[in-house]
């Protein structure tokens, strides 16, 4: 046995991937052989099922054959991106030795470890959403975050307590990887996240303050404002700590930590999020999210920023104002889309540097940079015009980088190849040294030729001629009854038939100088690309920040263009607490449904801070819920809005209480699920919140739903006092409003029309007259039989309360007589819902009739086009 416990009667191969594979234990060790990556033993077998690859044997060694697969090293990417998105990592191992030169195995290293939540090459990337790898401190219930793109060099800490808390950032960033110290006992169990535990001094605070200062080059943590966050400086550390082990390199791109503010921000927690379905749908149709719908970016760094604004809207007013007016003036003469038309050229920047930084930019990725960069002047006199102390900024920002396009214009080929290893990398003209070397290599002919010329004049010998051959090389070949008129200065290299083969002093030197000219001439490209690389790599401060201002740019374009297009209008922003929206529409059914969209008001102030909402299932309840905090969202990434008119005070948080899913997963039932978040809105709500809550009560019997229902909406209408819509089938939840101040009912209207309903989606004021469950139930294909049992019932119930109340006419119904539904009230007069009911269901169906009069409706609307 060796120091590291591995059998001497190994290979002497197989003993030095052993020792390699022990300091790689945990991931999948690809082990360089020639033209491939070999995976052995355990990692061979997972790899195989992994990846679908062949699992074989190799030989023997200690005598037992060796289970392998393996991977061709030129489409080593696709296995790679198919690992770290099932969360493995991979140490690459590479031949780092000269396999000429070298007795026993070629030497080899790990040269990177690619990880989930730490890719940087292109290939692996999503090209419109961040990668992330997070580590989490936590003391008691206090916690301390730190995430890293690694890909853009961002790099954020934040600190905050309890649970919800974390979990709402972690479903908000969903990193790729996330770190843990191994005394951790919290379950951070996610889909789509690997978590990997590291030893507790990882997170210690001295070595990680002294790790974060030495990266980023000060005396403190001060000027980033984290000097009092020590769990998030931890975290930080830990998380620094494992870039620089896995990277095993330089990160000279992360020159910052930014420091979020949890209180900066409208605060969603982890169900709100997944809910609305803000960028991930529920039901698996992706574009069929917010961030799908407000997404038209034309770079992909501007659809990422876009996502980062959409999952941290912002509070502060004066920042939100400043988007909205920057918007104003891009849709003023629809300058929005010459900025866009500049844009359109730009690539990653953002990536492309981070590469730089971590020396892997490919030459490519050095065109693409010029080609961007040369666009700037363009795009920033275009820009020069508008209007708006913010695009004024970010135009500051972008600057132009002339010397930059100088450099990479001289010093880069106008079609680079794809590898600096091919050659052809660096442009003709900029380096001395190795055109020198190029011409050797390209005028190997005509030299040729030149001194065929010369011999055949000095030596009077019409025959002679140049050749060359891969065993000895450039020769004179002289038939053989020439041979003895040859000068002195001929030396004999071959006899070959009829010929003999003549070398001189000029050819041998010809010789050694082209041979060595190719290799030479790439080991001189490779030079003049490092160095270009490290001259960038000290621009890399001025051109991140152009990076960034141009996704920001990009971002409000794209806003931009989607409030022209969709006719959003501009929010308005006050300080009184209201929310009051007029016409407003959920911006998703809009533009998924073939039907017109019903536009409906909202008004939350003061004296009206809660909503019983009823009516018929398919009524459009949760529609007009989740329009109401699809507005409030938009309006606070800077966004206009779907509506004719809406005015916002200051809010905190978005609750929402919707939709029953099993939480299978963390083995809970919808009943339990439920009452959690319901649990958590009752624990955190505050008169700035806004809280849709559907159906609750829901998961249980019926005398428990609706006696918690009845409470929580009372806790919240008079204690709380959140503005907050209240969905719900019981009726007698519409009694609240004569008890509670502040609360109102309002219904979705709908009417009979034959034996079938038709849904009006309109809000109007008061309780919803009856329930139509039968008539949906119908609708929903339930056999007509069993709805002919169901009407005789109902009505059997119908007629036992119109005795009882004929019996006692003055009888309170309390919140208990649910034995059946409250009478139908008496409704307002409404000439649509008159119109609907007045059409013969044999001629129109009521579906047609009612798009027909909203169709109509609209045009005979006062200022409608
Ligand atoms: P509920 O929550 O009352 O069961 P939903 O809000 O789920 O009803 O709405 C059911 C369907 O009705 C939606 O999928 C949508 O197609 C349509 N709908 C809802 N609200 C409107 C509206 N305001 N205008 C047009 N269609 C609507």
């Amino acid at each position: 046995m060796n120091d590291a416990g591995i059998s001497q009667q190994h290979t002497p191969m197989m003993q030095q991937y052993l020792r390699i594979k022990s300091q790689n234990p945990d991931i999948l060790l690809f082990y360089r052989m020639g033209d491939f990556y070999e995976l052995f033993y355990d990692d061979a077998r997972r790899a195989a099922s992994l990846l679908d690859i062949t699992l074989t044997a190799r030989g023997q060694s200690a005598g037992q054959p060796i289970p392998m697969a393996g991977v061709p090293f030129h489409s080593v990417e696709g296995y790679l991106a198919k690992l770290v998105r099932k969360g493995e990592s991979v140490a690459l191992c590479e031949q780092i030795g000269d396999p000429a030169k070298s007795k026993g195995p070629v030497e080899r290293q790990v040269v990177r470890i690619i990880t989930p939540g730490t890719i940087t090459d292109e290939a692996l990337l999503d090209e419109r959403q961040e990668t992330l790898a997070a580590a989490v401190a936590c003391d008691g219930e206090r916690f301390g975050l730190a995430w890293l793109d690694l890909a853009a060099g961002r790099f954020t800490i934040l600190e905050s307590t309890g649970r919800t808390a974390l979990a709402a950032e972690l479903e908000r960033l969903k990193p790729a990887e996330l770190l843990i110290s191994e005394s951790s006992r919290d379950d951070f169990a996610r889909n789509g996240t690997a978590v990997r535990t590291r030893p507790p001094w990882y997170f210690e605070l001295a070595s990680a303050s002294r790790l974060l200062t030495d990266q980023l080059g000060t005396l403190d943590l001060r000027g980033f404002g984290a000097d009092d966050l020590p769990l998030a400086i931890s975290a930080a550390g830990a998380l620094l700590q494992y870039v620089r082990d896995t990277q095993k390199a330089a990160v000279p791109h992360i020159r910052g930590l930014h420091v979020e503010e949890r209180t900066e921000a409208l605060i969603l927690d982890a169900a709100t999020r997944r809910n609305l379905e803000l960028d991930v749908s529920m039901s698996g149709h992706p574009e069929a999210t917010l961030f799908a719908l407000i997404d038209q970016c034309v770079t992909a760094m501007g659809s990422r920023q876009l996502r980062r604004w959409l999952n941290r809207p912002l509070t502060d007013q004066p920042t939100l104002r400043s988007r909205y007016h920057a918007l104003g003036a891009l849709i003023n003469g629809r300058s929005f889309e010459v900025i866009r038309e500049h844009l359109k050229g730009i690539g990653d920047i953002e990536r492309i540097l981070a590469r730089v930084a971590l020396r892997s930019a490919r030459p490519r990725d050095l065109t693409q940079l010029r080609r961007s960069l040369a666009l700037l002047p363009a795009l920033r006199a275009a820009l020069e015009s508008i209007d708006s102390p913010l695009l004024q900024e970010l135009r500051a920002r972008v600057e132009n980088h002339d010397d930059v396009v100088r450099l990479l214009t001289a010093a880069i080929a106008e079609e680079p190849s794809t590898f600096v290893r091919d050659g052809g990398v660096i442009a003709p003209g900029y380096d001395a040294e190795l055109d020198e070397l190029r011409k050797i290599s390209t005028h190997t002919d005509e030299f040729l030729l030149e001194l065929e010329r010369r011999e055949r004049e000095r030596t009077g010998i019409a025959g002679l001629k140049l050749g060359y051959n891969r065993v000895s090389g450039f020769f004179i070949e002289i038939t053989r009854k020439d041979a003895e008129r040859v000068p002195k200065d001929y030396i004999r290299r071959q006899t070959v038939k009829s010929a003999e083969r003549f070398i001189t002093e000029e050819l041998k030197g010809f010789e050694e100088k082209v041979l060595g000219a190719r290799d030479r001439s790439l080991a001189r490209e490779k030079d003049l690309y490092e160095t270009i690389l490290t001259q960038l790599t000290d621009r890399l401060g001025p051109l991140q920040a152009s990076g960034m201002a141009l996704a920001e740019l990009d971002a409000i374009g794209s806003l931009a263009e989607r409030a022209c297009v969709l006719e959003w209008t501009r929010p308005g922003l006050v300080s009184e607490s209201c929310i009051s929206i007029d016409c407003g529409r959920h911006p998703i059914v809009e533009r998924f449904s073939t039907a017109p969209f019903v536009p409906n008001d909202l008004k939350f102030d003061s004296g009206r801070n809660m909503l019983i909402i009823t009516g018929p299932n398919m009524g459009g309840k949760s529609t007009y819920m989740r329009q109401a905090a699809l507005i409030v969202l938009l309006a606070h990434i800077g966004s206009y809005v779907p509506a004719d008119r809406a005015t916002l005070g200051p809010l905190d948080r978005i609750f929402t209480r919707i939709g029953a899913a099993d939480d299978l997963a963390g083995g809970r039932s919808t009943f339990m699920v439920e009452m959690t978040e319901a649990a958590n809105i009752l624990h955190n709500a505050t008169p700035r919140s806004l809280i849709l809550m559907d159906e609750i009560g829901r998961g249980t019997s019926t005398f428990d739903g609706l006696s918690l229902a009845w409470a929580m909406a009372h806790h919240i209408a008079t204690r709380l006092k959140s503005f907050t819509l209240f969905a719900t089938h019981y009726f007698e939840l519409t009694t609240l409003a004569s008890e509670v101040e502040g609360c109102v009912n309002v219904h979705l209207d709908a009417t009979e029309h034959g034996d079938g309903i038709v849904f009006l989606h309109a809000v109007k004021e008061g309780p919803a007259n009856r329930s139509y469950g039968l008539q949906v139930a119908q609708l929903a294909g339930v056999p007509r039989d069993v709805i002919t049992q169901a009407r005789h019932y109902l009505e059997a119930l119908e007629s036992q309360r119109d005795q009882q109340d004929a019996a006692a006419p003055n009888r309170q119904r309390d919140l208990f007589t649910i034995a059946a539904p409250p009478k139908p009230a008496k409704l307002p007069a409404d000439p649509l819902r008159a119109a609907v009911e007045a059409i013969d269901p044999d001629e129109l169906s009521p579906k047609a009739a009612l798009e027909t009069l909203y169709r109509l409706r609209k045009l005979l609307k006062p200022g409608a086009a």
